[in-house]
């Protein structure tokens, strides 16, 4: 059985939007190689956009509410500067 990928589902790179045939998905591995949990993401990607690299940074937040909130932000031209100190 295949992962679901609606059919109005497009890449989410802003100005691609080929057909995805990608799901991002995160897990929480457990020492046993299992996973306690692995949600499918309603992020979407194509293949040139899926396998093609990327540049991916998590920022972790735990909390009490006993539920995962995931937020997936694509940038392709993100805004950095880096200043030294004076
Ligand atoms: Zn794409």
């Amino acid at each position: 059985m295949g992962l679901y990928i609606p059919n109005h589902a497009r890449c989410l790179v802003p100005g691609c939007g080929n057909r995805p045939f990608f799901i991002l998905s995160i897990r929480m591995r457990r020492h046993d190689s299992g996973a306690t949990w692995a949600p499918n993401l309603p992020a979407y990607f194509c293949g040139q956009h899926a396998n093609g690299g990327s540049d991916i940074t998590i920022l972790y937040t735990p909390t009490t509410t006993g539920k995962n909130h995931v937020k997936v932000t694509v940038a392709t031209a993100p805004v950095e500067r880096m200043t030294p100190i004076r």
